[in-house]
Formats: structure tokens, sequence, C-alpha cells
């Protein structure tokens, strides 16, 4: 008799460099919510922004995930029903689903948004939620929408919210009700050079994809309601949980980025740390494992509880690195 598989996670890392400590601590943790109710991993590569991302960074990202002792059951180099798992090869699918939420009416025309232009891509971190969009070019008239495109100004493609609040539980932070000013308000799917927003792609992705479960950082907590609505509009399945996990910081209290190259796991890895020390401290860190002894990853599976989770962001701190 074959069982049930209830639960589709997903693993969606960017390839806008090498994987670091705060990307480990995210994968695991999503990796062991996933296996640990025997659910199927979908491993999808998030290369939206030509700007940043490096085909070079998607090979390096599987080594440092198999390193960790993490795997999936598809993905670009395992393939799977719902390929492809490489988000600029799946631009038809994004593309037509802008169609259909344009044919509704839920789209429009913004030709203010330059500042929004760079980070559109990639996924609004802490550093990056910007101010609640005041709702200029919603209602400008079809006369003038024409005029402006007449004459050749840029404009991004917005996503025109109705609802003004959208409620959901998480697994971690708890129930939610937040209100468009919480997540910007009307916000943009497509940018002026044609680019797809994080918002639209990963909404999709996930749909399309038949993901029903979602473990990421709390910083995107306020990205959710955006994913909703467009997922509502578009007639397609939410995924039925979400968990936003508590951040990894660094000794200064600032979020473990790209940019600390010294703690990305090649670096580690070329240190000689082994992957069971770092998954050792990992899951101390994260209240799954009391003594940060060295541990592979699905030693971890049979205690693994949202509830577990600390309540605040975790400090790494020098001396706990040392440690390794
Ligand atoms: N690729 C996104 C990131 O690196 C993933 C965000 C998400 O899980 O929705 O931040």
């Amino acid at each position: 008799m074959t069982k049930d598989i209830t639960v589709t996670g997903r693993l969606a890392p960017s390839p806008t460099g090498l994987l670091h400590l705060g990307n480990a601590w995210a994968f695991l943790l999503a990796w062991l919510a996933c296996r640990a109710q025997k659910g199927r991993l979908i491993l999808r590569i998030e290369d939206i922004d030509p700007q940043r991302s490096r085909p070079e960074f998607v090979t390096a990202i599987l080594e440092d995930l198999r390193w960790l002792g993490l795997d999936w059951d598809e993905g670009p180099d395992l393939g799977g029903e719902h390929g492809p798992y490489v988000q600029s090869q799946r631009l038809a699918e994004y593309a037509y689903a802008i169609e259909q939420l344009s044919q509704q009416g839920h789209v429009y025309p913004c030709f203010c948004t330059r500042k929004e232009l760079k980070s559109l891509a990639n996924a609004p971190h802490l550093e990056d939620t910007g101010p609640v969009y005041p709702g200029t070019c919603r209602n400008l008239s079809e006369k003038i929408r024409q005029e402006r495109m007449a004459q050749g100004l840029h404009y991004t493609l917005r996503f025109a919210c109705a609802e003004p609040f959208v409620d959901f539980v998480d697994a971690v932070c708890g129930p939610q009700h937040l209100l468009a000013k919480d997540w910007g308000g009307d916000f943009a799917l497509r940018r002026s050079d044609g680019v797809i927003s994080y918002q639209l792609a990963v909404a999709l992705d996930d749909a399309l994809m038949g993901v029903t479960q979602v473990v990421r950082g709390r910083d995107i907590l306020f990205s959710t309601p955006k994913q909703i609505l467009l997922l509502r509009r578009l007639g397609k399945k939410a995924p039925s949980q979400y968990a936003h996990i508590p951040l990894l910081l660094n000794a200064q209290g600032e979020r473990l980025a790209k940019r600390h190259q010294s703690l990305t796991l090649a670096a580690l890895r070329c240190r000689g740390v082994q992957p069971e020390r770092l998954i050792g401290l990992l899951s101390f860190l994260a209240g799954l494992n009391p003594h940060a002894e060295a541990i592979r990853a699905k030693d971890l599976l049979a205690d693994f509880a949202f509830s577990l989770l600390p309540k605040a962001d975790v400090c790494l701190d020098g001396r706990r690195l040392e440690s390794l």
C-alpha cells in the first residue's frame, strides 16, 4: 500500500552568491519541517534577477546542500513532474499569469516606481522594506496611460490589492491579521525592463508545483499576504502551511546575508569544519539539540516541532563559531 503524501515543501535558493550560515539555518529548518512529516521536497532555483544570478552558483549551492546532508525529490538535477525547476526557464508561465490578471482588471501600469527597480526580483528582506505605495497610478484614465506609453515612459505593472487585509495562521508566528499598509499596498509584478517580480514568480511556482508548506525567514512574513492575494485572483490554491522562522544574526545583531563572505559554507568546509558539527550548532541554536554536539540532519527528524523553535531571532557570536 502506498502511503499518502500530504506535505510538499520546497528549498528555494537564489543563485546570487555562495550559501552562508543564514541560508544553512533556513534550509536545515525547512528540510526538517518537511521531512519530519514524511513530506516531499522540491528544490527550485530562483534566478529571475538577471543582474545578480550566476549559473556557477547553482552548482555550488547544490553541492553545499548535499554537504549539509539535505536531499530533495525533485529539482534541476533530478527532474520531476513539476519542472522546469529553474525560474528563468519558467518565464512563459509568469507572462501567462500576468495576462490572466490583466484581463480581469487587477493590473495597471505604474509610471512612478524607479526606486523599486533594483530589488523587485529579489525577496524583500528586512533592509528592503519600502514605504506604502500611495496608489498614484491606480486611477489614471486610459487616455493618460496611453499618452504616457506613447511618450515612451517606462512603467512597471502593478497588482491592485482590493482586499484591505489578509488573515492566515503562521506555524511559528501564530495567527496573522495583516493590513494593506503592513505589506505596502499595491505591489509590482513586472519591472519596466520586463523582469518578473519575486512575488509573482514565487507565488505562482508554489501553486504550480503543488507546494503545501513554505518555511522561510520571518523577514519575508509581509510577502505572504501578497502571495496569497495573487493566488486568490489566479484561482490557485495557496500553500496550506506557512512558517516564518526566526533569523540567524551575527554578533552585531545583523541578519546574516551574502555580504558576510567568511561565513560561507564553502569557507567553513575549506577550514575543515565537518557538516555534522555545523548541524549540531545550528540545531542547538534552534532548540532542537540540547548540547550542540555533532549530529546528522536526519537524526533530528524524530524530535522536530515548530513549537521548539525560539520565539526571537538567534545570535551566532564569534565564540560559538570558533567552537566549530
Ligand atoms: N529565493 C528567495 C530568497 O533567497 C526565497 C524566498 C522564499 O522562500 O519565498 O530569499
